[in-house]
């Protein structure tokens, strides 16, 4: 048996054109969608992750303007650079790249974004409204996640998913959304005593660790489905936390990295920041209940790989 590959460009075409449809629903006196991204220092891993989002903005038709601040920027210039993007009304998407390099005053910094603007969930106010259950723009990478598993028709409705890791920008929330759509979810971490029991027994395990080859065929049911979120940096080659080439005989379905839930990310961040112009528009994020969820499109693209899946 060799796994399926659950690529991240899957999504791109339906997202691309949900993106477009929703876009010319805007009321004509509202923003374009315009997402600003804020890398502050110059961190390679930051840069080429802002280079694939530019990259796939470009190709789904979103504008995307760059802000680069010096590594030694102050506070107090941080801080006026994201309420000039705030107060900018042809922004209407904002993300930060964290952590900032030094000891910098991160947690004020991240919450100065607004919450009709905060394309990566980055806010307690996103955060607290995504726990609720209330409309939200939602933090990218694990919503990408959970997108990459419903396109390729993974069933997680009673479900058991065991996910490694419990940060509060991919396990914590990932947890969370998986819980909100019916799966049993055991989280995973540095303190778990017995990890190969908690993932051999699961249907799906996520991996968000940042450890290479953390996961390996023995801690994995056959046919299970591996998502994998790390991005590590192995003699000069990107790696995710799953040892893919001796799970590839294993899993059912595996997201490679690169090539997985990254550019699924981008996506979400793509569509998030039209879904942010709405919310301008509107002075709200109600009237993002309203609007298609990521969750309900990535379903699309999974009914209709099933679909061609079965025909003769
Ligand atoms: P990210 O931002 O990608 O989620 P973090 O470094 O913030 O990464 O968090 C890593 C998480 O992974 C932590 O919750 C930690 O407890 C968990 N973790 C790290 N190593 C292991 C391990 N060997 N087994 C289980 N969990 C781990």
């Amino acid at each position: 048996m060799t796994a399926i590959e659950m690529r991240g460009k899957r999504l791109e075409p339906t997202i691309a054109t949900e993106i477009l449809r929703q876009s010319d629903r805007l009321p004509s006196t509202a923003s374009r969608p315009l997402l600003a991204t804020v890398l502050v220092g110059d961190d390679p891993a930051a840069q080429s992750y802002r280079a694939s989002i530019a990259r796939t903005f470009r190709r789904v038709g979103v504008a995307h303007r760059a802000i680069d601040l010096h590594a030694g920027a102050s506070d107090d210039h941080i801080f006026s650079t994201i309420d000039g993007l705030n107060g900018d009304r042809d922004v209407t998407g904002i993300m930060l790249f964290l952590p900032l390099p030094g000891r910098r005053a991160d947690r004020a910094i991240r919450e100065l974004v607004s919450p009709l603007k905060d394309v990566d969930g980055i806010t307690v106010h996103s955060t607290g409204l995504l726990r609720l259950g209330r409309p939200c723009l939602e933090p990218a990478c694990p919503r990408a996640g959970v997108a990459l598993l419903q396109a390729y028709g993974v069933e997680l409705a009673g479900r058991t998913v065991a996910v490694i890791g419990r940060s509060p920008v991919v396990g914590g929330p990932l947890a969370a959304m998986l819980t909100a759509a019916d799966a049993t979810v055991t989280v995973a971490h540095r303190q778990t005593r017995d990890l190969p029991e908690i993932t051999r027994a699961a249907d799906i395990i996520a991996c968000a660790a940042g450890h290479p080859s953390l996961l390996t065929s023995g801690m994995v049911r056959r046919g299970a489905t591996v998502l994998d979120f790390g991005t590590n940096v192995v003699d000069g080659h990107l790696r995710g936390d799953a040892d893919f080439a001796d799970l590839l005989g294993i899993a059912g379905r595996i997201s490679p990295v690169p090539g997985g839930t990254g550019p699924a990310t981008a996506l979400v961040l793509a569509y998030q920041t039209m879904l942010a112009a709405h919310a301008q528009a509107s002075n709200s994020l109600d009237i993002l209940d309203q609007l298609p969820s990521v969750a309900e499109v990535a379903e699309a693209v999974g009914r209709d790989l099933t679909a061609l899946a079965a025909r003769p």
